[in-house]
């Protein structure tokens, strides 16, 4: 388990399953502690042991098992209070509080604001707990969430409204993918000197068995190929290449594309 100090709270980073994390929100004025995306329970438990507190929460950013699985037997041991989007109620197990960008949830000593951002899958919702950014499998560690249920379009949309947010803003996605995803960007992206800065400093964590997640959203705009369509020289470059239109949604619906079949 590692931790890391907010304003007001702490994050707890689980690693679970292949390659799953599971975070703890622990707030230092209220009884809040809140798990996001709990894959399975039985981790879960043991952290809530380790720190000497109950469960008071979970929130899922989206429907899928490896982000829901142990809602049902977390609820069962802690009576604790499941949250999702509400314009997805009927695909999380257990839902008690319904929420979305306009409804988000009330918790006690913490300021949580949601961001509907589809794309992976069409009820996908993202956290804003103070500076830290609970966003499931929309936005990865140098890469983005596959489209299962939403168009090029729509996770295009949702990319820009977390690039809208603060610059420091901590990335805490669901997903141990930097590694692979780092191949793919400098195959796109082969003269960005950040990215092998960032090559280079995530394949020593991984060497010394540390999570590369958090990551910063400053980072993820100098890096993430997903997100690099935001600089108009780098679509100026990447238009003149592979001969597509110098239009950001457009690059970006390529990228994908490409990542899919990489
Ligand atoms: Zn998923
Ligand atoms: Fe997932």
């Amino acid at each position: 388990m590692w931790s890391y100090q907010h304003a007001g709270f702490t994050v707890h980073q689980l690693s679970v399953l292949r390659d799953n994390y599971i975070y703890l929100i622990e707030s230092h004025t209220s009884n809040a502690l809140i798990a996001v995306d709990p894959a399975e329970a039985v981790a879960v438990r043991k952290a809530c042991k380790v720190l000497a507190k109950p469960l008071t929460h979970i929130f899922n950013t989206h429907h899928h098992w490896d982000h829901t699985d142990g809602n049902l037997s977390l609820k069962q041991i802690f009576g604790c209070r499941i949250v999702g989007a509400s314009h997805d109620a009927e695909r999380i197990p257990g839902i008690d509080v319904r929420v979305s960008e306009a409804a988000p949830p009330a918790i006690a000593g913490l300021n949580v604001a949601v961001l509907s951002v589809p794309g992976h899958t069409s009820g996908h919702i993202a956290y804003l707990v103070g500076d830290a950014l609970f966003c499931g499998d929309t936005l990865f560690g140098a890469g983005c969430g596959r489209l299962f249920e939403g168009s090029a379009d729509q996770m295009w949309h949702s990319l820009n409204k977390i690039a809208a947010l603060d610059g420091s803003t901590k990335i805490y996605c669901a997903h141990e993918y930097t590694l692979a995803n780092l191949t793919f960007a400098v195959s796109i992206d082969a003269d960005n000197r950040v990215l092998a800065e960032r090559i280079a400093a995530d394949h020593r964590r991984r060497r010394q068995q540390l999570p590369t997640i958090p990551s910063t959203l400053d980072s993820e705009k100098a890096t993430n190929p997903f997100l690099r369509p935001l600089d108009s020289e780098f679509c100026r470059n990447y238009a003149a290449l592979h001969g597509v239109a110098a239009e950001p949604a457009a690059i970006f619906a390529d990228i994908r594309r490409r990542k899919d079949h990489f």
